[in-house]
């Protein structure tokens, strides 16, 4: 059936061009001749400092001075910067410039929401400001390098770092990963105020075995090249400069000494033209891995592999001289780590400009604006079941409740080493200067979200029943999720959910905004609230972004970008998985606490669920409620039958059948229904933002060229199989307006 292949080749043409620029090549090959063995070992160094209040240590002067430094992270003394890029561009042996490091992740000193939020906007235009934004800031202090985006694919909610994730799909990943790059780096990566990017963790970081970070990733090439890798293409394609390999292994070889993952994937197929530096000790992690013996065979295997840039550990600084003379690692593989790495300095214009520019543009308002509406846009509404929003505070009574409403602290969630509590707005902050102090109260009723104390319950309770409505603001503090926090349980932590169970006795509604890095299980208390807000941890104006969309100065827009189960157990959980043998069972399958005492296993279907849980999630991937409803009618696709080359084009109307302006995110999804390897039961091929007032009408088309479909199959090819294929047009991944057609 799949005699006739297409066959895709992946294009690299444009890329590999601009990085092929032969007067920068010329500059790097002129430069490399003129350094000694220790010149060249010196650049593959990057040093971890912690310099903010200790003065700069003599050693580490002397270090760049000798040349012994390539890059150096979390320098964030800008005095500091400049002494130590001073010595490097004037004293040390071939005057190389310094690269300065740092995690700015979502935001330097202007925090936008956590990533995993940022993805709940669908808005790449917007994710591209936000890091054009913390670019700018952060350039003025001399960091001109992120270890950002983080486009590792996130399928379980148990990983602390999904909070760091685009999410669990490898299309919407894709779109954001290049938006990413593109603010970071903008559009000159010689420009002062561009930052280099660094596409981690490179690879299958996010497949964590458990959801337990760092843990194994057991990952078929199918998988691999289908799902995980997509984003890092993608991000390789918007011309990153920087990969970070991994701390963990993949199929048995640490990702940092992986030479199918750093020669093959990398610089093989792709033709990656940058530099790769490890994470964090990861080149002398392998010895506990059980991987090398020792610090020097660590050594050995990372640059056999290609791992041009070691961060924080010294195993290059010590043993890559002794590798070299004894011959286990020749002239030729050093000087070509060290040319990647070279290019890259040569590309971020730092010989010509080591400087930089020193104007402070931390907290300006457009900055503020712009984290402002990046969180309005990650707000997710998820029930609302009354109608209990919008809420108007000038008419209602509300209580305000919960331990995240004003915590400045927690909202801006993990990865924020420079974001002030001091300059963070809040839910509460924002209430109190904006409504009449006799519509609101607060009594925060638990002091932090693990809080096990009861003393607060009692005043919590008594303003809910003077209270119209109650709004409790709960979730995860900010270090409950991140690198090294997994959890193995998903609901809300400490004795929110008693609480909430005690406030829903009052009978008053409850809307419960959630601020976490993972979706939260609320199986327990569903029944208690009457709306349910994702907020995630939505950054420096997650207040005022909360407020307008509670009051309704605006409908919610976000979308999930991951499953949200209904409790850990059914993780890892993903849309775009595939079928089983057995049909889905969906909702309708038998409870365990329903099957009688004594019955046979065949009187119950033999589905693929859990008795407890079933098989659907509590909200699939790209769900989301607005204040109005949108209807899809009208699809047509312009035929049933394409080529390889053709492009097809689908047509459907969209109509916001409310009473208020909203804005829909349709969603495009299509299966190839049998292939040399099973395929997704849906996969996202596209998406856009439609904003329509109420009422209106619009009649949409979406293109996709058939090559688009193409996948990577039984016969390690990518090409599109010939076939039958389902699309839907869809607000969410699990509904739609479905239509089918063939693949010649
Ligand atoms: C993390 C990286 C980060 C690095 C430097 C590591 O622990 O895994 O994502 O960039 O530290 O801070």
């Amino acid at each position: 059936a799949f005699c006739c292949i297409f066959i895709i080749i992946f294009s690299q043409s444009a890329y590999a061009q601009q990085l092929n620029d032969p007067v920068i090549e010329k500059k790097v090959n002129e430069l490399l001749s003129k350094m000694s063995l220790e010149d060249k070992i010196g650049q593959t160094a990057l040093r971890g400092t912690s310099s903010r209040s200790k003065g700069l240590s003599d050693e580490l002067k002397d270090a760049v001075r000798r040349g012994q430094v390539g890059a150096l992270l979390n320098v964030m003394n800008t005095e500091h910067v400049k002494e130590l890029q001073d010595i490097a561009v004037n004293e040390s042996p071939n005057k190389i410039p310094l690269i300065f490091a740092r995690d700015i992740i979502h935001g330097f000193k202007t925090i936008f929401p956590i990533p995993l939020g940022q993805a709940a906007t669908w808005d790449s235009v917007l994710v591209a400001e936000g890091s054009r934004i913390a670019a700018k800031e952060a350039t003025a202090k001399g960091i001109r390098w992120t270890f950002a985006p983080m486009v590792d694919i996130a399928r379980d909610p148990r990983w602390g770092r999904i909070a760091e994730s685009p999410g669990e799909d490898p299309y919407l990943a894709s779109v954001l990963s290049r938006a990413y790059i593109r603010g970071f780096q903008g559009n000159d990566l010689a420009s002062p105020t561009s930052m280099l990017a660094c596409a981690k963790h490179f690879a299958a970081y996010g497949a964590a075995e458990g959801g337990r970070d760092y843990n194994t990733a057991i990952v078929s090439d199918d998988l691999l090249y289908n799902i995980y890798l997509k984003p890092f293409k993608a991000a390789l394609d918007a011309d990153v400069g920087t990969f970070m390999s991994s701390f963990n292994d993949l199929n048995g070889i640490p990702a940092t000494g992986n030479k199918f993952l750093l020669q093959e994937v990398l610089r093989n197929q792709w033709g990656f033209k940058g530099f790769v530096v490890s994470d964090w000790n990861s080149v002398t992690e392998m010895i506990p891995h059980g991987y090398a013996r020792d610090e020097k065979e660590a050594a050995l295997k990372a640059a056999s592999a290609g791992l041009d840039m070691e961060m924080t550990s010294q195993a290059y600084e010590n043993h890559l001289a002794a590798l070299i003379s004894s011959g286990e690692i020749s002239m030729q593989q050093l000087d070509e780590l060290v040319r990647n790495i070279l290019r890259i300095k040569f590309r971020m214009g730092l010989f010509e400009n080591p400087g930089f520019t020193e104007k402070d543009l931390n907290y300006h308002p457009d900055h503020l604006e712009a984290a402002k509406k990046a969180a309005i846009e990650s707000i997710v509404l998820l029930k609302n079941q009354t109608n209990i929003l919008p809420l108007n505070f000038n008419k209602k009574k509300v209580v305000v409740i919960g331990p995240l409403a004003d915590a400045p602290h927690e909202q801006l969630g993990t990865w924020t080493f420079d974001g002030e509590k001091e300059h963070t707005q809040t839910v509460w902050a924002k209430l109190k200067s904006t409504y009449d102090k006799d519509h609101i109260k607060y009594t925060p009723g638990l002091k932090y979200s693990r809080d096990k104390s009861k003393d607060g319950f009692t005043s919590a309770i008594e303003a809910a029943k003077d209270s119209d409505a109650i709004l409790f603001v709960g979730g995860e503090e900010a270090i409950l999720s991140g690198e090294a926090h997994s959890r193995a349980n998903l609901n809300l932590p400490g004795i929110q959910e008693e609480l909430i169970h005690e406030l829903a006795k009052t009978g008053k509604p409850i809307i419960l905004v959630v601020m976490a890095g993972r979706p939260i299980t609320v199986g327990n208390i569903i029944n208690d609230i009457d709306a349910l807000v994702m907020a995630w941890h939505p950054g420096t104006m997650g207040g005022p972004a909360l407020v307008d969309v509670l009051s309704g100065i605006t409908s919610p827009s976000g979308r999930l970008p991951v499953t949200w189960p209904k409790t850990a157990g059914q993780a890892p959980i993903y849309y775009n998985h595939t079928n089983t043998g057995r049909p889905a069972s969906k909702d309708n399958f038998v409870h365990m606490d329903d099957i009688p005492v004594g019955a046979w296993q065949s009187s119950l279907g033999n589905n693929s669920h859990y008795l407890d849980a079933g098989y659907a999630p509590m909200y699939p991937f790209g769900y989301g409620l607005t204040y109005s409803k949108f209807q899809y009618t009208n699809l047509s696709m312009d035929a049933d039958t394409y080529s390889t080359d053709d492009e097809l084009k689908v047509t459907f109307t969209l109509t916001n059948t409310g009473k208020t302006e909203a804005t829909e995110i349709v969603q495009y999804y299509v299966q190839d229904k049998f292939g040399s390897t099973v395929r997704p039961i849906r996969e996202l091929v596209g998406f856009e933002r439609v904003h329509l007032k109420a009422g209106e009408s619009r009649n949409i088309s979406f293109e996709l060229p058939i090559s688009k479909l193409a996948f990577y199959n039984a016969e390690s090819k990518w090409v599109v199989e010939p076939g039958e294929f389902n699309l839907w047009v869809a607000p969410n991944a699990a509904e739609g307006l479905e239509a089918s057609f063939v693949v010649k």
